[in-house]
């Protein structure tokens, strides 16, 4: 199975999934987060995959390690830089091999295979792409990256376009077109559609795989009641025209996935799903409060991508 992901939904959900098929799971996650802070290079939807499926990772906050002290970035403080991002000790040093490893010529996949084997994990965590992309926020007060946008100015400048800085050379990680190919069941995370989904789509080649590929698709819907759980996904779905609530999810996902899992506050919406998208729905209780209700939820969405292949005999 291929999960789509980006950082806190699609951990949460990859951790369940991970639970469940082990190393049957590919994770293939967005970098377009990625960016230089502290003169590193940091990954932070890859980290807090890798830490949620090790189980070292902070469930509650949805990123960095558990239990992990900030003394490293307190310094920072004292020394007088900016020290808006917030990153742990023990995640600083995971933050600092990796750079060692990209300075000594790994890729970022590599490093990434590295890190993963080292904590213990037996399933492939796959960047979507080693080439530079970036997410751009485009704001009443300007462009930023999106930590700048979420984490420094706490999303409050006005979403006015996303748009996407990218290496002309781009094109997916090694073992993504491979992964994409040999899935049955492709398995889009609770994450955010346009900062999280969407770059991995646009990676050369991405969509045009997922479209020729006979896999079973499903997505799980990161906007629970008509709001993100957390993050901006409902305020970027609207800035790009999409429908309010669980409607514009299956609109962003239009012609690409053939059900949707949407949580049991939104169960008046599926008869319109139904009809209007012409897709099945999973009505079901979907925030993960932990990982067993992530496990819970895992296993319904394989179940559920289980009866829409059989349905199709
Ligand atoms: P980011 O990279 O950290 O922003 O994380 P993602 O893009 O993976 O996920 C952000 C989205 O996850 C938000 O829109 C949240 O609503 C959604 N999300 C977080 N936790 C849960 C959960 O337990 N259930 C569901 N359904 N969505 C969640
Ligand atoms: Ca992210």
């Amino acid at each position: 199975m291929v999960l789509f992901s980006g950082g806190v939904g699609g951990s949460r959900l990859a951790a369940g999934l991970y639970d469940l098929l082990g190393e049957a799971l590919v994770v293939i996650v967005n970098t377009a987060d990625d960016e230089v802070i502290y003169g590193l290079h940091v990954s932070p939807d890859i980290d807090t995959v890798i830490y949620a499926l090790s189980g070292i990772g902070d469930w509650e906050r949805g990123w960095g390690i558990k239990g992990d002290t900030f003394r490293c970035n307190e310094m920072i403080g004292v020394l007088g830089f900016e020290n808006w991002f917030k990153i742990g000790d023990s995640d600083m040093a995971v933050n600092l091999m990796r750079n060692k490893m990209l300075a000594e010529g790994f890729s970022l996949t590599e490093a990434t295979e590295v890190i993963s084997r080292r904590l213990g994990l037996r399933c492939r965590v796959l960047p979507m792409t080693d080439y530079r992309v970036v997410s751009v926020v485009v704001t009443d007060e300007g462009p930023m990256t999106f930590q700048e946008y979420f984490v420094k100015r706490r999303t409050e400048p006005r979403v006015i376009d996303v748009r996407w800085e990218r290496s002309p050379s781009e094109h997916p990680a090694p073992g993504v077109v491979e992964a994409l190919r040999s899935a049955e069941t492709m398995v889009f995370a609770p994450s955010n559609p346009i900062l999280s989904i969407h770059p991995i789509l646009e990676t050369r080649g991405v969509i045009e795989e997922i479209r020729l590929s006979e896999a079973v698709k499903v997505a799980v819907s990161p906007i629970v009641g008509g709001k993100a759980i957390r993050g901006p996904a409902d305020k970027l779905l609207e800035a790009y025209g999409y429908e309010k609530g669980v409607l514009g999810v299956a609109e962003f996902f239009d012609g690409l996935i053939e059900g949707l899992v949407i949580d049991r506050i939104d169960s008046d919406q599926a008869h319109s799903l139904k009809s209007r998208f012409g897709i099945e729905v999973l009505v079901t209780d979907t925030i993960m409060t932990s990982r067993e209700v992530a496990k819970r939820l895992a296993g319904e969405v394989i179940e559920f991508a289980e009866q829409i292949r059989r349905a199709r005999n």
